[in-house]
């Protein structure tokens, strides 16, 4: 058996427990932003308008439905 003195051994603890709360952190918060991009993957900005629309095709350029302009995809932190 190692001898441990109950400092070290309450050191270990608190150290391991904020290790386990800062691995949930940093799971939680790559889950949500994966979930975000998901979410507005396909959203789209009319650069002239600024109505919001959804449009899935692969074009680069997509037409807004409300003024029928050309609005250039871009990433969802973009927006
Ligand atoms: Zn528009």
């Amino acid at each position: 058996m190692i001898p441990v003195s109950l400092n070290a051994l309450i050191f270990i603890y608190l150290a391991l427990m904020l290790g386990l709360i800062f691995s949930a952190w940093l799971v939680s918060t790559w889950s949500r932003r994966s979930r975000k991009r998901q979410a507005f993957r396909h959203l789209i900005r009319c650069s002239m308008c600024a109505f919001e629309f959804e449009d899935a095709a692969q074009t680069p350029l997509a037409v807004c439905p409300r003024c029928a302009a050309l609005n250039e995809r871009r990433r969802a932190s973009q927006l």
